[in-house]
Formats: structure tokens, C-alpha cells, sequence
């Protein structure tokens, strides 16, 4: 039977997952071409390096998409990419796709196709105020 199950390209830091994108000193995310799957080690590691501060905050993490499983599921689909979409002036959305290692499963590729990747690199997991001009969308 085909797999249909998508990939959540915006999950929380957890074991197992997969790391995709690191934050760059223009606040936006650096995709990586390799996903690095976050083993009990690495995660140790980043939670006594930074312990108190949530790592959605500068990392972006792929985990299976849990679809009902989240708040952020409409029902029929990810509410995330859309609201991003919604709210994001075309001027800041990106020519170039970046290589992505996930896109054959990505849940956000699936709905919105290369609008979604335009716009990813801006997109933050965790932000500390919800007033800040960044992108919000921790489900779960
Ligand atoms: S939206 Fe595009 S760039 Fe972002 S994780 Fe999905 S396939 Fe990759």
C-alpha cells in the first residue's frame, strides 16, 4: 500500500525528528540540504547549551505530520502555510527555492506547492511574543 503520510516541516525539537533549518543573522532560516535526525545525544546537548530557551526559536525541525493530532489541522488540511501566505507581502517571498530534503513529503509543498517553499525560510516555530514580525505556528 503507498504511504500517504506527509512531513510537518515546522514540529517541535524532539527525539527522533530531524533538523532542516538553522536561523541565519538575517533572522530567516538556513535550510539544510542533509536533515540531521536529533538523536537522545543532540538533544541533551541542546537542552543543557540552552537550557531555557526553546530551540523552535532559532531551529526548524521535521517530524510526521500528526494531521487531527495538532491544533494547527483544519480539519483538512495545515492551517500554518496559509495564514503565512495570507499575512506575507509577496515582495518578501524569496525567487529562489532553497534545496530542501524533505519536499517529496512536505506537508506545506503538498497544499501550496512552491509558494510554500518562497516563503519557508521566514517562517519561525516559536516566537516569544506574538506582537514580533515573525511567524508562530508550534502545534501540537
Ligand atoms: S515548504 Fe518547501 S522548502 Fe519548506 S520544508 Fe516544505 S518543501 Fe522544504
Amino acid at each position: 500500500m503507498k504511504d500517504e503520510s506527509k512531513t510537518c516541516p515546522s514540529s517541535r525539537f524532539s527525539k527522533g525528528a530531524y533538523l532542516i533549518g538553522i536561523k541565519n543573522e538575517q533572522e530567516e532560516m538556513d535550510m539544510l540540504a542533509t536533515p540531521v535526525k536529533i538523536t537522545a545525544e543532540l538533544y541533551g546537548q541542546m537542552h543543557s547549551s540552552a537550557a531555557g530557551t526553546k530551540p523552535e526559536k532559532t531551529l526548524r525541525v521535521a517530524n510526521k505530520c500528526v494531521e487531527s493530532g495538532c491544533k494547527q489541522w483544519t480539519g483538512t488540511k495545515c492551517g500554518v502555510i496559509d495564514n503565512v501566505l495570507q499575512s506575507i507581502e509577496e515582495k518578501y517571498l524569496k525567487d529562489q527555492l532553497p534545496e530542501c530534503a524533505i519536499r517529496s513529503t512536505c506537508r506545506w509543498y503538498a497544499q501550496r506547492n512552491i509558494e510554500a517553499c518562497r516563503a519557508c525560510s521566514l517562517v519561525t516555530t516559536y516566537v516569544e511574543h506574538s506582537d514580533e514580525n515573525r511567524f508562530f505556528n508550534l502545534g501540537g
